[in-house]
C-alpha cells in the first residue's frame, strides 16, 4: 500500500453489549417521516411512499451507555437543537435489492440512538428547498447505546420507544407505528446503495421532538434494544 500523507483516521466504533469487542461503523443512513404522528407535528401529511432517506458521517457517532455518563457540547449554529428518539439497526452483512423477507438477516443488532438536530437550519432547508446535510450531519450528532445482538426472540416490529429530559418523558411510541417497517426500511435502501456491513440505520423517531438547553440530561429506551443517557454541555 501506498504511504498516507497523514494518518488515517481510526474507523468508529460502537460498543456491543455483553461482548468485549466493537461493532466498526461504515456509513449512517437515517429515514425521516416514518411515525405517521411526528410527520403532523412537523406541519406534513403522511406519505407511505417513498421513505425519506438522509445520513450523517459515520463519525458522528458517540457512545452513549448509560454507564458512561457521556456529554456533549451544544452545537454551533443553531437556536433549536432538537432530540429524536430512534430505533437504529446494525448491519452484520451487506446486500442490494434485499427483499423485505430477507432483510432482517443482515442485521447485527440494534440499538437505541438520538437523530440529533439543528432544527431551525433544517426549516431553513425545507423553505430554501435545499439541502439538509447540515441540520443533520454535524459533529457527535448521532449518540448512541450498546449495540444489542439480534436474537430469534428478538422482535423489530413492536415495542415502546420512548425519551425524557431531566427526567420528564417527551416522546412514548411503539415500533409498530413505523410507517415503513425495519425489512421494509432496509429492503427500499438497498434499491438505492448497496447496503455494507457496518452500515447503521436510524430508523425515524415517533411523535414528541423538541428541544435540548444546556445542562439537560436525556434518557432513552428502546424496548429490548438497551437504553442510553447523554448530557449537554
Ligand atoms: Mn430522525
Amino acid at each position: 500500500m501506498s504511504e498516507l500523507i497523514f494518518t488515517a483516521p481510526q474507523t468508529p466504533t460502537l460498543a456491543v453489549a455483553g461482548d468485549a469487542r466493537r461493532f466498526p461503523v461504515r456509513r449512517i443512513f437515517c429515514v425521516g417521516r416514518n411515525y405517521a404522528e411526528h410527520v403532523r407535528e412537523m406541519g406534513t401529511s403522511p406519505e407511505t411512499t417513498p421513505p425519506a432517506f438522509f445520513t450523517k458521517p459515520a463519525d458522528a457517532v458517540v457512545d452513549a451507555d448509560p454507564s458512561l455518563e457521556a456529554a456533549i457540547p451544544y452545537p454551533p449554529a443553531t437556536r433549536n437543537f432538537h432530540y429524536e428518539v430512534e430505533l437504529v439497526v446494525a448491519l452484520g452483512a451487506g446486500g442490494a435489492d434485499v427483499p423485505a423477507a430477507h432483510a432482517a438477516e443482515l442485521i447485527f443488532g440494534g440499538a437505541v440512538g438520538l437523530d440529533l438536530t439543528r432544527r431551525d437550519l433544517q426549516q431553513a432547508a425545507k423553505a430554501q428547498q435545499g439541502p439538509w446535510d447540515m441540520a443533520k450531519g454535524f459533529d457527535l450528532s448521532a449518540p448512541c447505546g450498546a449495540l444489542v445482538p439480534l436474537t430469534p426472540a428478538a422482535r423489530l416490529d413492536e415495542g415502546r420507544i420512548f425519551l425524557a429530559v431531566n427526567g420528564a418523558l417527551k416522546q412514548d411510541g411503539d415500533l409498530s407505528q413505523m410507517i415503513w417497517p425495519v425489512a421494509g426500511v432496509l429492503a427500499e435502501l438497498s434499491k438505492l446503495v448497496k447496503l455494507q456491513p457496518g452500515d447503521l440505520v436510524f430508523t425515524g423517531t415517533p411523535a414528541g421532538v423538541g428541544p435540548l438547553v444546556r445542562g439537560d440530561r436525556v434518557t432513552a429506551e428502546v424496548e429490548g434494544f438497551g437504553a442510553l443517557a447523554l448530557r449537554i454541555a
